[in-house]
């Protein structure tokens, strides 16, 4: 502060106003903090914000799709940030690749620290050059967090990043948001933890391209392996994957680095698979689909209750509701009208 009480530090640090062209511009040459801004605006909710974010992502998407989307679930504690650290660390340093790490967590609040909000795993890949790490973008709907992630897997591969992980907190609905997101999706679970599929729903199961066995190491190997194989008899029983893919189950320590190589190669076999029998495309382009449609549902959702007279009409139906002067069917009729 200065003795006129002009805070100069702020004034310093203030960045010259940035047009969404001149943002777009510098993240397609790869300029990781142009990235974070544009992804700062895809996050808002204020109005101007979203207005550049769109201008940005509009400059931006023709130069996306050019990676690999994969999505990691896994109940709390499985081992979700440590495997993505190892990983990560080694797609980018043995199979010299560029990768982005993001998150979908409807439960985070960027104050309380959400996955990947506490970074203490993900140490050393935070550091590399060619990582870039975001963490879950704060809102109360899983769609609506879902849809920032999903735009910002956009802006990530117009940067240039070719792997995408994208982490959930797998305890709910968001593996489905996930999936609906990802080319590849990769299940980790742990050994001997009381089998019972570890509140895992079998429809997340049935989701997996790859499983993984977690934490196969200090004498857990055996666990391991014995998991493995009851697994991969699950799994026979699951209906065949669209994309004409079997699931395979492997096993992996973080820790000790072991049965990351054998992940990749999976992954590669899995991305040739589908790149060659078309599925890649025609599952990209159902997506796109189905996010248009939620989009357009939940824009006029939005816009309809924005609305002051429909939040007065609706006090007063509720009210007339409660007195049995009008049935529900027919107040939500008379909003509408
Ligand atoms: P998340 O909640 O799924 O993200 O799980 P974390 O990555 O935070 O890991 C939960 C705990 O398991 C931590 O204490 C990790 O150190 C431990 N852990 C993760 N991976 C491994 C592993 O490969 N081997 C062993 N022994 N422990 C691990």
């Amino acid at each position: 502060m200065t003795d006129t009480g002009i805070n100069t530090s702020f004034k310093r640090n203030k960045r010259p106003q940035e047009s969404p062209k001149e943002i777009a511009d510098k993240l397609l040459a790869g300029d990781r903090s142009a990235l974070s801004r544009a992804i700062t605006f895809v996050e808002s909710n204020k109005k101007t914000h979203q207005k550049v974010a769109s201008e940005i992502l509009k400059l931006c998407l023709p130069h996306s799709g050019k990676s690999l989307r994969i999505g990691i679930t896994g109940v709390p504690g499985v081992g979700k940030s440590t495997f993505i650290e190892a990983f990560g660390c080694k797609v980018v340093k043995n199979f010299n690749k560029k990768v982005a790490v993001l998150a979908v967590d409807p439960s985070s609040q960027k104050s309380k620290g959400s996955i990947l909000g506490d970074k203490t795993r993900m140490d050393e890949l935070v550091t590399l050059d060619n990582v870039f790490v975001r963490p879950s973008p704060a809102g109360s709907t899983l769609g609506g967090v879902a849809q920032k992630t999903r735009e910002a897997v956009f802006l990530c591969e117009a940067a240039g990043y070719e792997i995408i992980l994208i982490e959930t907190v797998g305890v709910g609905q968001s593996e489905t948001a996930v999936k609906s997101m990802v080319d590849y999706f990769l299940l980790l679970m742990l050994a001997g933890a009381g089998d019972e599929l570890q509140g895992i729903k079998r429809g997340i199961m049935e989701m997996a391209d790859t499983i993984v066995i977690t934490k196969a190491d200090g004498g857990n190997e055996n666990n391991a392996i014995k998991a493995k194989v009851s697994y991969q008899n699950a799994v026979h029983l699951f209906p065949p994957h669209e994309s004409n893919w079997i699931t395979r189950v492997l096993s992996s320590s973080s820790l000790e680095g072991r049965g990351l190589d054998r992940i990749w190669e999976e992954i590669e076999k899995y991305q040739d698979h589908i790149v060659s029998n078309g599925f890649m495309n025609e599952n990209r382009e159902k997506q796109s689909l189905n996010w248009f449609h939620e989009s357009v549902k939940s824009e006029l959702i939005g816009k309809f209750y924005d609305r002051p007279e429909v939040m007065q009409k609706i006090v007063e139906l509720e009210k007339a509701i409660k007195e049995n002067r009008i049935s529900s069917f027919a107040a939500a009729r008379e909003l509408l009208n």
